[in-house]
């Protein structure tokens, strides 16, 4: 039986996470959870998986989990605000914590965990970009293992077991092509938030959603192929693959080349990350090659998609570009989903903020360095924003 905490439980991992547990009471127990603000969602989950400790993110909304539990038999701890998250990260005999917090609001409670000892279930990939050049020191001085999540992650992950030291060559990166890949890049600027949300394989958080239309998610994923399997920017390959079924590929010295396929399911990776090196067997629908037909393959597209290119390039820039690049993600996406800027402001804000960064660009940042970053380049895309007079897209332009 394997105790697990999982952060940002109302969450699409998060719910596909305690879907797991579910199907699986003998295998895994929750010990904390931890969310935002969805309290009605949170108070089901302490009733269903009696967690031990629970942290709510949005403090005022304690009274109302508390009433929504008072009928509960079992009553956790209930903790609130970051550092209640970070106590639940940290807390009890949990072995494992998944991340499902989105964005770099993650990167705290995920340090707290790997201090406390915690293996962690990497789903969220804004922690390691921002942070990995303190995350990975922490994770090596305290021995604990950081397993991806990410189903392209996953499945490189996968596809690594078993080779050799060395043996690896290329990564190759599969990317579905999000919510506008038959859409002619005429047409991109008169987009909607609705449109953009309409993912063709995949149903998650609005963020990541976003993320996945820009093919910013895929520029991450590369940042965080690159810290987490230690190779260069130039070993690492995009490639649209609009059906989901190939997760990521690797090449490996003698040109020989590996896939882990499987129906486009979280839940998947999810689980590999909670049992690994075990393999539990599933009764979920198993992958049927001649109904998932063909399977396509193209070149992604740099002209319509600048956020690719952007993210290679704060990459390779290292130190603190990935955490300004990540940022400046953030709050655009924010501003977007809130319609105040339109879907190409986002790439056109994020490339400004990241060249107004580059004279202060640190590459052995402190922690307190990657917190200030994160907060210069979020103003930063206000300041574009707002300083627009009234046309918001006068100044972005
Ligand atoms: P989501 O929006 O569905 O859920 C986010 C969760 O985090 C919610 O439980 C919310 O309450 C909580 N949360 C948000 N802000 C918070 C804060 N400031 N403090 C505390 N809790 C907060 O997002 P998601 O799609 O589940 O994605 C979560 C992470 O996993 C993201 O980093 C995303 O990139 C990554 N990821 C998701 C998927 C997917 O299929 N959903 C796939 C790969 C990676
Ligand atoms: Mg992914």
């Amino acid at each position: 039986m394997k105790a697990i905490t999982i952060l940002g439980s109302t969450g699409s991992i998060g719910t596909q996470t305690l879907d797991i547990v579910s199907h699986n009471p003998d295998k895994f127990r929750v010990v904390g959870l931890a969310a935002g603000s969805n309290v009605s969602l949170l108070a089901e989950q302490i009733r269903e998986f009696q967690p031990e400790i629970v942290a709510l993110g949005n403090q005022d909304k304690l009274t109302q989990l508390q009433d929504a539990i008072a009928s509960c038999p079992h009553q956790p701890q209930i903790l609130v605000g970051s550092e209640g998250i970070c106590e639940v990260a940290r807390y009890g005999d949990a072995a494992s914590v998944v991340t499902g917090i989105v964005g770099c609001a993650g990167l705290l409670p995920t340090i707290a965990a790997i201090e406390a000892g915690k293996d962690i279930a990497l789903a969220n990939k804004e922690t390691l970009i921002a942070g990995a050049p303190v995350v990975l020191p922490l994770v090596a001085k305290h021995q604990v293992k950081l397993l991806p999540a990410d189903s392209e992650h996953s499945a490189i992950f996968q596809c690594l077991q078993g080779v050799p030291q060395g043996g690896l060559r290329r990564i190759i990166l599969t990317a579905s092509g999000g919510s506008f890949r038959d859409l002619p890049v005429e047409q991109l600027s008169s987009v909607t938030v609705q449109d953009a949300l309409k993912h063709p394989n995949w149903s998650m958080g609005q963020k990541i959603t976003i993320d996945s239309a820009t093919l910013m998610n895929k520029g991450l994923e590369v940042i965080e192929a690159h810290y987490l399997f230690g190779v260069d920017y130039d070993q690492i390959d995009i490639v649209i693959h609009p059906q989901s079924i190939i997760h990521s590929l690797i090449e490996v010295q003698d040109t020989s080349m590996l896939a882990q396929l499987g129906w486009p399911d979280m839940r998947l990776p999810l689980l590999y990350a909670l049992s690994w090196p075990e393999r539990i067997y599933t009764d979920w629908e198993q992958l049927d090659l001649v109904k998932a037909g063909d399977l396509t393959f193209r070149e992604p597209d740099h002209q319509k998609y600048p956020c690719m290119q952007l993210a290679y390039a704060a990459g390779r820039a290292g130190g603190l570009m990935p955490a300004v690049l990540n940022a400046a993600n953030e709050q655009a996406v924010a501003l977007f989903l809130r319609e105040k800027i339109g879907f190409l402001d986002i790439p056109r804000l994020i490339e400004q903020v990241c060249d107004r960064f580059k004279a202060q660009n640190n590459i052995h940042p402190s922690l307190e360095d990657i917190i200030s970053a994160d907060q210069w380049a979020r103003q930063a895309i206000l300041d574009a924003e707002t300083t627009s007079s009234g046309n918001r897209f006068i100044a972005l332009k």
